[in-house]
C-alpha cells in the first residue's frame, strides 16, 4: 500500500537544514539544532507561541514558497499543557522553558523524482521524544472548508503505518505524508494556493523526562 512512499528515507530529514524562523536571523542548521538555536540565541516571543492543551492552533502554509528537498519551520511552539495557576503563560523573555515544551513543526517537501508524486512531510521536533504529549496535525484548504487527514508513519518502519484510531503524532516519532495531488485539491477549493495546517496538542510535558 504504501510502496509508492518507499523512495523516501524518513530518517534522513534530521540531518537536512531549515532556515531560522527568526525574522533577519538566515542561520540554517539540522532541526533538533535549530532548536537548541532558538533556545540559546533568541529569546522566546521572537519565534514561539504559546500552546494550551486542546487549543487549536493554524499556521499558514504559503505552497508556493516551500523549497523541495528543503525542511521549514512552519511554527515553533512552547506547548504548555493543561492551564497551571502560579505559572506564567506570556511568551516574554522571561518564558521558563522548563515548564514548556518547546516544539517545531516542520515540514519537508521531497524534491521532483521521475514518476513518483512529490511528498509533503509533516513531523514534529522537541529536545525528547516525550510519550505524553502528542498532537493531531491536519490541512485545511484556504477557506477552512475542508479538512484532509495525512497518512501517519513511523520513524522507523515506513511499510507499516498506524492504522489506530486516534491518529496522534508523537515528537521526534512520527511522520504525517500528504502527496502533491492531496495539497492541489486543497488549494483548488482555496481561492489562492494557500492552506492551513491546523495543531492541536495533548498531554503534559515534562521536558525534563528522560529519553527513552
Ligand atoms: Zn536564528
Amino acid at each position: 500500500m504504501n510502496n509508492r512512499f518507499a523512495h523516501l528515507n524518513l530518517e534522513a530529514l534530521y540531518g537536512i537544514p531549515l532556515l531560522c524562523p527568526v525574522t533577519k536571523c538566515q542561520s540554517q542548521m539540522s532541526p533538533l539544532e535549530m532548536l537548541a538555536h532558538l533556545l540559546m540565541r533568541h529569546s522566546p516571543q521572537e519565534s514561539m507561541i504559546e500552546i494550551g492543551e486542546d487549543v487549536p492552533k493554524q499556521y499558514e502554509v504559503e505552497v508556493d514558497k516551500l523549497t523541495p528537498g528543503r525542511n521549514h519551520s512552519m511554527g515553533v511552539i512552547a506547548y504548555g499543557g493543561s492551564p497551571k495557576t502560579g505559572l506564567s503563560f506570556a511568551v516574554t523573555p522571561d518564558l521558563q522553558v522548563v515548564h514548556h515544551l518547546p516544539i517545531i513543526l516542520m515540514l519537508y517537501v521531497s524534491p521532483p523524482v521521475l514518476n513518483t508524486e512529490q511528498t509533503y512531510i509533516f513531523y514534529l521536533v522537541s529536545p525528547v521524544a516525550s510519550r505524553l504529549v502528542s498532537a493531531h496535525v491536519t490541512l485545511l484548504d484556504g477557506a477552512h472548508a475542508h479538512e484532509k487527514h495525512g497518512l501517519r508513519c513511523l520513524r522507523n518502519s515506513l511499510d507499516s503505518p498506524l492504522t489506530d484510531s486516534e491518529g496522534r503524532l508523537y515528537c521526534n516519532t512520527d511522520y504525517l505524508l500528504y502527496t502533491a495531488n492531496d495539497i492541489r485539491e486543497l488549494c483548488l477549493s482555496g481561492k489562492q494556493r494557500r492552506i492551513f495546517v491546523k495543531i492541536v496538542l495533548h498531554g503534559e510535558p515534562d521536558p525534563l523526562e528522560v529519553d527513552a
